[in-house]
């Protein structure tokens, strides 16, 4: 499985430390198998020692340059990091990224080999018009976006369920992955939006879910430590 923490805009660099430290210790027993993805905010990007990979939650599609508040390849580089989340929800809604911006940011980062979480999901209107609208709208966010891309991961996340403590039902995770596997040639597919301990076993025993990627019950290293230990 993929446990994957989106620490969004929490956390500084010496609790991203302490934090990395504390679920290092707390995941001795974890299954050989798993992969765990931490994405700090910029401000705490590092190399640190551990058995995680550290991954920039976002960054600008350039190596280094006159792009003011932004981060490229070079302040990267610098970390060996070379894992990257693209397309989430917040950016897409917050930040006002297009799906051509998107799809640029994407080409360059798998240009350069980056390892890509790329993040896909549906506003509550479009879920309350059925499957088919739900479909129809998150195969148009791969537009632009190669899907045969040897270092894609692909995150599954409804926006009326992400930070809003509701997840989405078993049935809606198990029929959205099983049509989203075949459209991404069953790359690993996550699944993102309220996940926390409480259903982290429930969730992740959905045929066609790799793994997870967890905002608020990630910040707290105990949380993140028992979803994976789960
Ligand atoms: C996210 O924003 O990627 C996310 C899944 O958040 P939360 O777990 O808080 O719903």
């Amino acid at each position: 499985m993929i446990y994957a923490a989106n620490f969004k805009t929490n956390h500084t660099r010496k609790s991203t430390e302490l934090y990395l430290n504390e679920l290092t210790d707390k995941i001795t027993g974890k299954k050989s198998e798993d992969r765990i993805y931490i994405f700090p905010p910029s401000t705490a990007l590092d190399i640190y020692e551990g058995v995680f990979k550290i991954g920039a939650q976002n960054a600008y599609a350039c190596a280094n340059g006159a792009y003011t508040g932004e981060i490229g390849l070079e302040q990267l580089d610098e970390f060996d990091i070379k894992t990257i989340l693209i397309g989430h929800s917040e950016r897409r809604e917050y930040m006002r990224e297009s799906q051509d911006q998107v799809a640029q940011k994407f080409s360059f980062f798998q240009e350069h080999e980056f390892e890509i979480i790329y993040c896909i999901g549906e506003p509550l209107h479009i879920r309350e018009k059925g499957f088919e609208a739900v479909m129809q709208y998150l195969l148009a966010q791969f537009e632009g976006i190669d899907i045969g891309y040897k270092n894609l991961i692909v995150a599954y996340e409804p926006i009326w369920a992400i930070g809003t403590g509701r997840s989405a039902t078993i049935e809606e995770i198990s029929n959205t992955h099983r049509a989203l596997k075949k459209a991404i040639n069953n790359k690993p597919l996550l699944y993102g939006g309220s996940a926390k301990p409480a259903n982290i076993k429930e969730i992740t025993t959905i045929a066609g879910v790799d793994g997870v990627l967890v905002g608020s019950a990630s910040l707290d290293a105990s949380s993140f430590a028992e979803m994976i230990l789960a």
